[in-house]
C-alpha cells in the first residue's frame, strides 16, 4: 500500500513542482483514501485520484489598480475551478501577500471534500490574490476589489462559481466585488456569499465558521463523555473565525484563554469573553494585525512577544489562524501540557507530522475540511435563500447548521472508526467527502 501511495504522490509532485502546500494536502488526503478506494472494486482502476487533484479549470489574470498616491501596483489574481462533480464551484477568496498557487490549489482540494462532507450541493474552488488590504484605505480597497471584480466576473455565475470570504476578504471586500459584478453584468443574483443583511446575505454566516467548529468540538467530546463547560480553551489569531469560536465557547461554558497574532499572544487569566470578544471585531477592523492591541486595553492580560501559542496549558486547543501554524513540537507540548481535543478551525493548520503526533497519542483530532465546514454550510443556506427569495431567521439558520455539523460528525465516525472505537476524523473526513464526489464523477463518465 505504501508503494501505491508513493507512486500516485510522486505522479503528482512531477505535474506540480513547487506547489508544497498543494502536495501537503493531497498526501493527507491520499494516505486514508488510496487504502479505501484499492478495497472498493467501484472506485479501484478509474483514475479518480488523478483526475480530482487536476483542478478543472485554473484562471490566473492582471489585477491593476491606482494607490491614493497615484502610483499604479500589479497584483496577480486566481481563481481555481476545481471539481464541478456535485454543484457549481464554490470557495472563498483570499487576500494576502502568501497567496499563491499552491496555497490556493491546496485551499480548493480541500475545498471539494469540505463541501461535499456538508451534503449541500456544491463543488469546490478557491480563489484570491497577492494583494494585501492591511495598511490600505478603504477607496484603495475599493479600487482593487472593482479591477479584480472586472475580470473575474465573466468566469462566475450564481450557477457557475459563487466566491466568498477568506482571510482579507470580509463584508466590506464582499460589498465592493458585490456592486461591481452588479454593474458589470446588471444582474442582481446570488453570485457571492457573505454578503450585507441589507442586500441579500443570511444571518449567522460571519458566526457560523465559529459556532460551527464548536458544535463539532461538542460532538467529539461527547464521545469521550466530556463537554464544553467548564474547560478552557486555547485560539490562535483574532479574526473572524477565532471571534465566532470565542461567541460559542463562552455561551456553552468554556473559558477562552488566548488569542494571537504575527507579533506573539495574548493569555488573558480572567478568560476572553463579554466586551473583549466584541474587541475582537475592533482589533480586525483597526487594520492592525499586533495581537499586542488586546493589552493596550486590557493590561491584566500578558503579551508573549514571538511566542508560540501552543506553549499554553488548556483543555482543548483550536487553531484559527492559518495553514502549518502548528508543529510536531507544538502538538507534543499541547499534549504534555494535558490537552484532550484539538479542533482544525483554520484550513490545514496542522503539520503533517503533527497530525501523525497527534493521532498516535489518540487524542481527539479533526481536520478543518471537517470542523470548519459550518462557514461554507452558512454559505450554502445564504444561496438557497437567495434562490427562493427569502431570509430565514437567525434561529432557523443556526438550527440548519448545528444539524450539518452533528451530520458530518456522523459521516466521520463511520468512515473513521476503528476496532477499538477510537475515531479517526482524518480517514473518516477523507473517506466520506471522497465517496459523495467520486460517485457523481462516476455517474457522468469521462468528463
Ligand atoms: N473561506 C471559507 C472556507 O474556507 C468559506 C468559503 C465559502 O463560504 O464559500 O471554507
Amino acid at each position: 500500500m505504501e508503494e501505491k501511495i508513493n507512486n500516485f504522490m510522486a505522479q503528482v509532485e512531477a505535474k506540480n513542482p513547487n506547489e508544497p502546500e498543494f502536495i501537503q494536502a493531497v498526501r493527507e488526503f491520499a494516505e486514508t483514501v488510496i487504502p479505501f478506494i484499492a478495497a472498493e472494486r467501484k472506485y479501484d482502476g478509474k483514475h479518480l485520484l488523478l483526475r480530482i487533484t487536476e483542478p478543472e479549470r485554473t484562471i490566473t489574470f492582471r489585477v491593476t489598480w491606482v494607490d491614493d498616491k497615484g502610483e499604479i501596483r500589479v497584483n496577480r489574481g486566481f481563481r481555481i475551478q476545481m471539481n464541478s462533480a456535485i454543484g457549481p464551484y464554490k470557495g472563498g477568496i483570499r487576500f494576502h501577500n502568501s497567496v499563491n498557487l499552491s496555497v490556493l490549489k491546496f485551499l480548493a482540494f480541500e475545498q471539494v471534500f469540505k463541501n461535499s462532507l456538508t451534503t449541500l450541493p456544491m463543488g469546490g474552488g478557491k480563489g484570491g490574490s497577492d494583494f494585501d488590504p492591511q495598511g490600505k484605505s478603504d477607496a484603495e480597497v475599493m479600487r482593487f476589489c472593482q479591477s479584480f471584480m472586472t475580470e473575474l466576473c465573466r468566469h462566475i455565475g450564481p450557477e457557475i462559481d459563487v466566491p466568498a470570504g477568506d482571510i482579507g476578504v470580509g463584508s466590506r471586500e464582499i460589498g465592493y466585488l458585490f456592486g461591481q459584478y452588479k454593474r458589470i453584468r446588471n444582474e442582481f443574483t446570488g453570485v457571492l456569499t457573505g454578503k450585507g443583511i441589507a442586500y441579500g446575505g443570511s444571518l449567522i454566516r460571519p458566526e457560523a465558521t465559529g459556532y460551527g467548529v464548536v458544535y463539532f468540538t461538542e460532538q467529539m467530546l461527547r464521545t469521550i463523555g466530556q463537554e464544553i463547560k467548564g474547560k478552557t480553551v486555547a485560539i490562535s489569531g483574532f479574526g473572524n473565525v477565532a471571534w465566532g469560536v470565542a461567541l460559542k465557547i463562552n455561551e456553552l461554558g468554556g473559558k477562552i484563554l488566548t488569542i494571537s497574532g504575527p507579533d506573539g499572544y495574548i493569555y488573558d487569566a480572567d478568560g476572553i469573553s463579554g466586551e473583549k470578544v466584541d474587541y475582537m471585531l475592533e482589533m480586525r477592523a483597526s487594520g492592525d494585525n499586533r495581537a499586542e492591541m488586546y493589552v493596550e486595553k486590557y493590561p491584566n492580560a500578558v503579551f508573549h512577544k514571538g511566542k508560540s501559542v501552543w506553549e499554553v496549558k488548556a483543555d482543548i486547543a483550536i487553531p484559527c489562524a492559518t495553514q502549518n501554524e502548528l508543529h510536531e513540537a507544538d502538538a507534543k507540548k499541547l499534549i504534555e501540557n494535558g490537552t484532550i481535543c484539538i479542533t482544525e478551525a483554520a484550513n490545514m493548520p496542522c503539520t503533517l507530522d503533527a497530525i501523525k503526533y497527534i493521532l498516535s497519542k489518540k487524542v481527539l483530532y479533526a481536520p478543518g475540511k471537517a470542523a470548519n465546514a459550518g462557514g461554507v454550510a452558512a454559505s450554502g443556506l445564504e444561496m438557497t435563500q437567495n434562490s427562493i427569495r427569502l431570509n430565514w431567521s437567525s434561529e432557523e439558520v443556526d438550527h440548519r447548521l448545528k444539524d450539518i455539523m452533528v451530520g458530518i460528525h456522523n459521516q466521520c465516525k463511520k468512515y473513521g472508526t476503528d476496532e477499538t472505537g477510537f475515531v479517526d476524523y482524518v480517514k473518516g473526513a477523507n473517506i466520506a467527502g471522497f465517496v459523495k464526489v467520486a460517485d457523481a464523477m462516476l455517474a457522468q463518465g469521462v468528463v
